[in-house]
């Protein structure tokens, strides 16, 4: 990812850059415990901008609470997140850590792009509406750039013509690409993905997942959560083999794919490939 980066609309980068020369997602030490339930049992992670990293792993690891974790929809029991060398969810003063208020949490969270399992779209709002409502609604941008740029998002998800329909008229597929476009109106500096095709029929997995492959090639700064092998193999930079709350280990895709060295990996690709 992130070679063939430039300004060309069709190509360009769609997450915002990094500021400094630091990872754009620096996850430290998180642990997260339901109750006695340990979920998340000190999970450290860097993600590069312009990076795209795979996170596989058995169901019920904490992939999708790890994910929630970066953009504070879950409370961490223990540890940091840093986005852009931003703390999410803390202020910091003095050596203490104080909560931020919901609506501080909000304005953390337009920085950091999430695209569901189920799509979430807005049911009674069109696809335009949809993609338009943070930029313009929290980001105050004016309309008509808010709508300029919808138009070539739709555009880049091959969606152009149906910017006025609502989601409802759509296909899964297509209601996941609009549910991308969304998430990327803000300029995001991550997007994170939570199986973004497994809620979808067979056949329209691989619209989506081409939909991913472009942004990658064009730099965009993404953790995706899948099951798809083949398309970890082909668009991460880093796969990251999660179970049990942890990262067993992580590297370049054929290290991971072809070269497992841990037992866990080993028995968890051994039943996905
Ligand atoms: P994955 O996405 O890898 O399948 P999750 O992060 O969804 O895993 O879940 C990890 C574990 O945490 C599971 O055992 C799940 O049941 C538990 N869990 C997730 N959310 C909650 C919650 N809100 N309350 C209690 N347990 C939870
Ligand atoms: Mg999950």
């Amino acid at each position: 990812a992130g070679t063939d980066a430039g300004t060309d609309p069709a190509t360009a980068p769609l997450t915002a850059p990094a500021t400094g020369d630091g990872p754009m997602v620096d996850i430290r030490g998180v642990h997260k415990h339901f109750g006695t339930l340990e979920v998340l049992r000190g999970v450290d992670l860097q993600v590069r901008a312009g990076e795209v990293t795979v996170v596989l792993g058995p169901s019920g690891s904490g992939k999708s609470t790890l994910l929630r974790a970066i953009n504070h929809l879950e409370r961490l029991s223990r540890g940091h997140v840093l986005i852009d060398g931003e703390l999410i969810g803390y202020r910091r003063s003095g050596d203490k850590l104080h909560e931020l208020k919901e609506r501080e949490v909000l304005k953390q969270r337009l920085h950091i792009g999430f695209v569901f399992q189920n799509f979430h779209l807005f049911p009674h709002l069109t696809v335009l509406e949809n993609i338009i409502e943070a930029p313009v609604s929290a980001l105050r941008r004016p309309r008509k750039d808010a709508v300029a740029q919808a138009g070539r998002l739709l555009e880049r998800v091959g969606l152009a013509d149906k910017a006025d329909v609502y989601p409802r008229r759509l296909s899964g597929g297509q209601q996941q690409r609009v549910a991308i476009a969304r998430a990327l109106a803000p300029e995001p500096k991550v997007l994170l993905f939570d199986e973004p095709t497994s809620a979808l029929d067979p056949e329209l997995v691989g619209e989506v997942l081409d939909v991913i492959k472009d942004l990658a090639r064009s730099g965009t700064t993404m953790i995706v959560v899948t099951h798809e092998i083949g398309f970890a193999r082909e668009v991460a930079d880093t796969i990251v083999f999660m179970d049990e709350g942890v990262v067993v280990e992580q590297g370049p895709p054929a290290r991971i794919l072809d070269d497992p060295r841990h037992a866990r990996t080993k028995a968890f690709l051994s039943k996905v490939l």
